[in-house]
């Protein structure tokens, strides 16, 4: 009889809720845990057992996932007093699919390590609908054997699937992605307004750009929110924030100038300032309307 791998899923957020659901559905037994327990009843309604810390999770499951928020969440929910390395064997693997710094990943993994613990780093692209429909990129760091040996697991959440580098490797290209996602929601923000401005019928530039070599997942996606006026998370300010922090120390290691990242960094930071920090990146149209003085929408 083929051998089934226990999933343990930590973090149920905008992205962990889409994620462990489709482990689910794809028929792996499910443990899961979230710090704000009522976050855990529509997993649980959906038939995965529930936990009652990230140790617990990593005793009842052979492999275990976590997404959550920044680097010290990882490092608490992974190496903290009730952290999966309490619970894991020498033998249990973590998948990290947070988006975090590369430079503390590979500590982790080596903290892990010490135990017999071999850690992926995944991080993601693809937002809270690529989450939902199981479409999400995901760019992983670490052993190839432990790759191979989850991919199957990864399949089950996401479309593109690739091994970077070893450990850290993953996150860096997750910072590659969101210099990327960054400019590109910027891009789609002031190509509206301009458009707005000039007095287009913003729906049917839209739809004329979209088809064409500026076409893109931020246009497709996040330019419908703002053309309904929709500022809500589907990726939040705060979060992108947090990246932004994260490239820019890395660019720092690297010394590497980060132009058009800055001006984006600082246009999110002028949301902070406004109160925006749990609006999703979309948002970045309200500082583009105070730049032109200007609403996109009457
Ligand atoms: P979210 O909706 O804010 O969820 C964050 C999750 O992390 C929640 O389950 C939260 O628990 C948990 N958490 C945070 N700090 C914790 C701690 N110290 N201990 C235990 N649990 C903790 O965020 P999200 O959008 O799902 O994002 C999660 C990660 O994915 C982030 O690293 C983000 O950058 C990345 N990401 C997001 C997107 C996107 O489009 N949303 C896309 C790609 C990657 P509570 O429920 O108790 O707060």
């Amino acid at each position: 009889m083929k051998f089934v791998k226990r999933i343990g899923f930590i973090g149920l957020g905008l992205m962990g809720s889409g994620m462990s659901m489709n482990l689910l559905k794809a028929g792996f037994p499910v443990t899961v845990w979230n710090r704000t327990r009522s976050k855990m009843k529509p997993l649980l309604d959906a038939g995965a057992k529930g936990a009652g810390s990230p140790s617990e999770v990593a005793e009842r499951s052979d492999i275990v996932i976590d997404i959550v928020t920044d680097s010290a969440d990882v490092e608490e929910v992974l190496l903290g007093p009730s952290g999966v390395i309490r619970g894991a064997r020498a033998g249990t693997t973590v998948i990290d699919m947070s988006t975090i710094s590369p430079s503390v990943t590979k500590r982790i993994a080596q903290e892990l390590e010490k135990k017999g613990v071999k850690m992926l780093d995944a991080p993601v692209s693809g937002g809270d609908i690529g989450a939902r429909k199981g479409t999400l990129s995901i760019m992983v760091g670490g052993d190839p054997e432990v790759f191979n040996e989850c991919l199957p697991i990864l399949e089950a959440m996401g479309k593109t699937i690739t091994l970077v580098g070893g450990n850290g490797m993953g996150q860096t290209v997750k910072l590659c992605n969101q210099i990327l996602v960054g400019m590109n929601m910027l891009g789609v923000a002031e190509a509206l307004m301009f458009a707005s401005k000039a007095g287009v019928d913003l729906e049917k530039a839209h739809a004329a750009v979209s088809g064409g070599a500026a076409g893109s997942w931020q246009l497709t996606n996040n330019g419908v929110k703002l053309l309904k006026g929709d500022l809500e998370p589907g990726f939040k300010v705060k979060d992108y924030l947090k990246d932004l922090r994260l490239i820019m120390e890395t660019a720092a290691d690297v010394n590497m100038p980060l132009l058009g990242t800055s001006v984006v960094q600082q246009m999110y930071r002028s949301l902070d300032a406004e109160g925006l920090r749990q609006k999703g990146t979309q948002a970045v149209i309200r500082a583009v309307e105070k730049l032109a003085e200007t609403k996109l929408l009457p």
